[in-house]
């Protein structure tokens, strides 16, 4: 099987280095599937998964949005946050989670705050659905 490299990058630091298979996420386009080959591309992430197959078996990502560059040879992901399944602290997602809708119930609230909520309500809701690979 041919394969791609891929680097999944924030700013703490690298995620995921290594080749796959393919690589699979959702842009602000739509679902996006790379194979080695694809053509050259940059497209805007959304808060969602990365999926990396390999050999039969698929390791998940949760990716709070970013940028994914496509060259000929090799995938760049370039995320604010990013966190391998494994990775994920359950617990710190699930209090993230309850703040956020918390917050969101609060009322005479600022538009920006509300936005604020609801983003960190949706990191939180994708880390818990990566973490037990809902996705
Ligand atoms: P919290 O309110 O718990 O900080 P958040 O969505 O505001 O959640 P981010 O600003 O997206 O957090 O991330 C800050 C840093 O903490 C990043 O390095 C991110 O990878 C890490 N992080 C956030 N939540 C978790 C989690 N549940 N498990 C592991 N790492 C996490």
């Amino acid at each position: 099987m041919k394969t791609i490299k891929v680097s999944v990058v924030t700013p703490d630091g690298p995620v995921f280095d290594s080749d796959v298979e393919m690589v699979s996420t959702k842009a602000k386009s739509g679902e996006l599937g790379i194979l080695p080959g694809h053509i050259p591309l940059v497209a805007p992430l959304e808060i969602g998964a990365v999926r990396l197959k390999k050999a039969g078996k698929t390791e998940l990502i949760a990716l709070s949005g970013g940028l994914l560059e496509v060259r000929p040879d090799q995938v760049t992901i370039l995320a604010q946050a990013a966190e391998l399944a494994t990775d994920i602290d359950v617990e710190r997602a699930q209090r993230a989670k309850e703040r956020a809708e918390h917050r969101l119930h609060e009322q005479h609230q600022e538009d920006i705050d509300f936005k604020r909520a609801q983003l960190a309500l949706q990191r939180a809701i994708n880390r818990l659905a990566v973490s037990d690979r809902r996705m």
